[in-house]
């Protein structure tokens, strides 16, 4: 029997890895303009690292880690998100030593959850997230919810919903926690395990249960932004002044909460309103955790920052039917016919990838139709065609596949000749 890929996890084919590059491409030039860095962070930490900084009441943590001991006895864990890292690289690093906060980062690659698999939830997925670590203007806030929305747009992705709250200071926390506790206590037996557990642990993650939505005491829950004190008010609502300025619509949803444990002040989410989109429709998680850097043992330094998923993003694309501007297929693929062709077609194609082109050949002595159907189907734009006769006079034919027509060169021209042609268009 042959092996199998494991569940929740997808091969990206030739094909289709290009929508994934596509769309790393647009984030990281979006984050560019923006000034954010690139980090790069190990695929596995120490589990402790996620235990602290993802939180242990989290479903993250409680269910959801790729755990395993190394050969060193080490508790080891595949990432399951990147900011708990990002944050121990700040730390580690002393970065809040650099004159400039906050410092900007971003990072992509692939992260590890132990989940039910279903459309838009896989075990292994991409996410590509930003962190401003060392400031707490709302104006960081603002810069990085538009940071997002411009990577969105930059796609075309038109039917978005951002959906912001504020979860408030930690005294502005506690007064709602109190609230909560009143509230769910009662008629907590009502409720799933997990959520009797979450009152005592973090009552604010009810509101966050897949399980009890539509339990009749979520809607008629204390709602945070009734618990905000002054400073944390006037602090949302410097955000929300901001994002107003820079045209970013949004709605308020004081029903928002972050399934991570350290989030505080702004929380965000984009949401897919495309029709058909299936029922997972958040596309991007984000928010503020100024506590979690001195949690992870550095000073008391504030962040805030996003992530998405490379495959919702995709689901998004496609739900929207926004076209890929990828796959603009090969530039020219080379035809050659009879032994002495084919040997002088090999420093050709050489020639033509020298310059920059992209460019093939047939690899498996076939004939010449064949060879035209092979280039047909790889999209050359343009076709070289080398038989005896042209050898014998050290010429070439090119075919343009777009334009139907076709010329005849010298193979030292070729290369040239392709450039200068697909330059013109
Ligand atoms: P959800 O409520 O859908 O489980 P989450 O709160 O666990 O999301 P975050 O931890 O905030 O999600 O991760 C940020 C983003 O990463 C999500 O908005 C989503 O785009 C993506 N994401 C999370 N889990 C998965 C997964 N298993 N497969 C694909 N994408 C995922
Ligand atoms: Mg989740």
């Amino acid at each position: 029997m042959s092996v199998k890929i494991p569940r929740g996890t997808q091969d990206i084919l030739p094909g289709q890895s290009e929508k994934w590059q596509y769309i790393e491409a647009i984030a990281k030039d979006v984050c560019r303009r923006y000034h954010y860095k690139e980090i790069r962070t190990p695929i596995f930490e120490h589990t402790e690292l996620f235990k602290r900084g993802v939180g242990d009441t989290t479903d993250i943590v409680q269910k959801e880690m790729y755990t395993f001991e190394d050969r060193g006895e080490r508790s080891l864990t595949l990432r399951p998100e990147g900011t708990a890292a990002v944050v121990r690289s700040f730390v580690e690093n002393k970065m809040f030593g650099h004159p400039d906060q906050p410092v900007k980062m971003f990072y992509t690659g692939p992260m590890f959850r132990y989940e039910r698999p279903q459309s838009g939830r896989y075990r292994q997925f991409v996410q590509f997230g930003v962190e401003a670590i060392g400031s707490e203007d709302p104006a960081i806030d603002a810069e990085v919810i538009a940071l997002v929305m411009d990577i969105y747009k930059s796609a075309g992705l038109k039917k978005l919903n951002l959906v912001i709250n504020s979860l408030g200071d930690a005294e502005s926390r506690n007064a709602h926690r109190e609230a909560l506790i009143a509230h769910f206590e009662p008629r907590i037996m009502e409720f799933c395990s997990d959520c009797q557990t979450r009152l005592a642990q973090n009552p604010l993650r009810i509101l966050d249960c897949k399980k009890d939505r539509d339990h009749e005491l979520m809607a008629t829950a204390p709602s945070i932004l009734d618990y905000l004190n002054e400073e944390s008010k006037a602090y949302f609502s410097k955000v929300t002044g901001y994002l107003d300025a820079l045209n970013i619509s949004y709605t308020i949803d004081p029903k928002l909460v972050r399934g991570l444990d350290y989030y505080n002040h702004t929380a965000f989410e984009v949401m897919s309103e495309a029709e058909g989109f299936g029922a997972i429709t958040t596309l991007c998680g984000g928010g503020r955790y100024n506590g979690l850097v001195k949690d992870l043992g550095g000073p008391d330094s504030p962040g805030i920052g996003f992530a998405f998923s490379i495959e919702r993003f995709i689901a998004a694309m496609e739900a929207e039917r926004i076209e890929w501007q990828v796959d603009k297929g090969l530039d020219c693929y080379i035809v050659a016919l009879g032994e002495e062709a084919k040997d002088r077609s090999v420093a050709l194609v050489h020639q033509l990838r020298t310059a920059g082109l992209s460019a093939d050949r047939d690899y498996q002595d076939r004939k010449m139709k064949a060879q035209l159907k092979a280039s047909d189907r790889q999209n050359a734009r343009f076709t070289a065609i080398l038989g005896e006769d042209e050898l014998a006079e050290n010429r070439i034919t090119v075919k343009d596949m777009a334009e139907g027509s076709q010329e005849n060169v010298t193979l030292q021209e070729l290369a040239n000749y392709v450039k200068t042609k697909l330059e013109a268009n």
